[in-house]
């Protein structure tokens, strides 16, 4: 047994911090400003255990960049300065974390706020998935794309009455839905820790409603739902179709709203485009505010590079990170990944990053997105195939010279995009999805009769696909 082991209590945290800033000071002086910035401040040190320092890190590229680069460093300096400690085990923030407020925001007044939430938090911290310490309102980048549903985000997240029940996030995948329902949860327990907010999953929720229904248990489970001030349950499109859940949800959310607490919830599409949604839980969902996160733009995409080559203090050469801005377009955590890539492996191999290392990291990506195509850029080359003007792929003219190019266009936009039936016909001047699937229909019948459309089609589909 160590002193540290049998000395428990705040003395042996102290102890601890002690240690770990005597350590980090030393490998601070060692391995510089920019690497301790980026890799030792993120780090909390947990505990001791059996002669093992517990340490957590936001992420999975953090552990391994830190287990690959400082940890045998770490221990040696540690054992220098307790020859107690053997070893040092690094791991991902997990759930135990979750109430801690983020890095940096502590306050003296914390260890009374979390005795007087005590109660509110042992629910949240039983309910509520971990959240992500990067994701807070400051890490957001706002552009025009993302403003409408941040600016909706931040009311709710400093209004002490839900100013609009329930907050509705919808958009693509990787445009930051999720870290802004983290940046709400994060900004009210900073701030009002007695508030209990809850972020879930919308699997995760079901998942445990099916299992409070299994252990009889339901009371119980509503009891803690609607006992929080904040309920944010993330990507509901998993949600529709489960008849017994939906059921739950909509007597949930009813009776949190009727309480005026703030419920706030994402999906993939709006509230109408969700598939096998019951129409009054729509008309409730839609009862609030609905905030659409649209595709990026150049501008954001760069001042998102930016701001993420600033927090991993280091220098990317103007011209790289525009040209990532430029090619890499699907979304933020592929645009994210790209940076994470190609600094690591500048820091990897030693070299400085030019455009050169940065296309040979990232051709594999680079070619898939490539071959991306947008709806936009469909109508615009169908439009010009026909020689029609790109407006009347959203007019209502119906005459066959205007109505069977646009057929094509939604016919390959179908094919060569991930966008549902109700989200192209939207793009094609708000038409239902029933005329998506009938323009779909429609050409598959006109090519099977028809070899010289057939091969206009198909010859549009090469020049897009290009
Ligand atoms: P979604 O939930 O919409 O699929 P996420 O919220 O998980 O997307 O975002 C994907 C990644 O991109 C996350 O790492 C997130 O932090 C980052 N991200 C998205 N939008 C922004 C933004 N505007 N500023 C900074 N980071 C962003
Ligand atoms: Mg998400």
């Amino acid at each position: 047994m160590t002193t540290d082991e049998t000395a428990r209590g705040s003395d042996s945290k102290k102890n601890l911090n002690a240690q770990w800033a005597a350590v980090c000071g030393l490998l601070r002086a060692e391995i510089g400003e920019a690497a301790y910035q980026s890799w030792l401040k993120p780090m909390t040190v947990r505990e001791i255990q059996a002669g093992e320092i517990k340490i957590s890190v936001p992420t999975r590229f953090m552990r391994d960049w830190i287990v690959a680069h400082y940890l045998d460093r770490l221990t040696e300096l540690w054992g220098k300065e307790n020859p107690a400690v053997k070893a040092i085990d690094i791991a991902i923030q997990s759930e135990r974390d979750v109430l801690a407020p983020p890095p940096g925001k502590r306050h003296a007044g914390d260890e009374a706020s979390a005795r007087l939430s005590s109660h509110g938090a042992k629910y949240s911290s039983d309910l509520s998935a971990p959240l992500d310490r990067r994701c807070t309102f400051e890490q957001f980048v706002v552009g025009k794309p993302n403003e409408f549903a941040y600016a909706a985000s931040r009311r709710v997240a400093e209004a002490a009455k839900p100013p609009f029940n329930p907050l509705f996030l919808y958009g693509g995948v990787g445009l930051g839905k999720t870290h802004l329902m983290h940046a709400i949860a994060w900004h009210i327990r900073e701030r009002t820790p007695k508030r209990t907010v809850i972020y879930l999953s919308a699997e995760k929720f079901m998942y445990r409603f099916i299992r409070a229904l299994r252990e009889q248990n339901t009371v119980d489970f509503k009891d803690q739902f609607r006992s929080v001030d904040v309920l944010m349950i993330d990507d509901v499109q998993f949600i529709s179709g489960k008849d017994s859940t939906q059921e739950e949800f909509f007597h949930t959310f009813n009776s949190l709203v009727d309480q005026g607490r703030q419920i706030v919830i994402s999906a993939d599409k709006s509230p109408s485009d969700l598939e096998g949604m019951e129409e009054r839980l729509i008309s409730r969902l839609n009862c609030g505010l609905v905030a659409d996160i649209h595709a990026t733009t150049y501008e954001l995409r760069l001042g998102i590079l930016q701001s993420k080559a600033e927090q991993l203090a280091v220098k990317v050469p103007q011209k790289v990170l525009e040209f990532l801005a430029h090619k890499i377009t699907a979304n933020v955590r592929e645009l994210e990944g790209g940076l994470n890539r190609v600094v690591a492996h500048a820091q990897l191999v030693g070299g400085d990053i030019t455009l050169e290392t940065t296309q040979e990291v990232l051709h594999d990506l680079l070619r898939a997105n490539d071959r991306r195509v947008t709806i936009e850029e469909i109508q615009k080359r169908v439009a010009a195939h026909f020689n029609i003007r790109v407006s009347d792929m959203h007019s209502a003219r119906r005459a066959r010279s205007v109505a069977r190019p646009r057929q094509v266009a939604m016919y390959l936009a179908k094919q060569l995009t991930a966008r549902s039936l109700p989200e192209i016909g939207r793009k094609f001047g708000g038409r239902d999805h029933t005329t998506v699937m009938h323009a779909v229909k429609k050409v598959e019948e006109l090519s099977e009769h028809d070899s010289s459309f057939a091969e206009d089609v198909e010859l549009l589909r090469r020049m897009l696909e290009g």
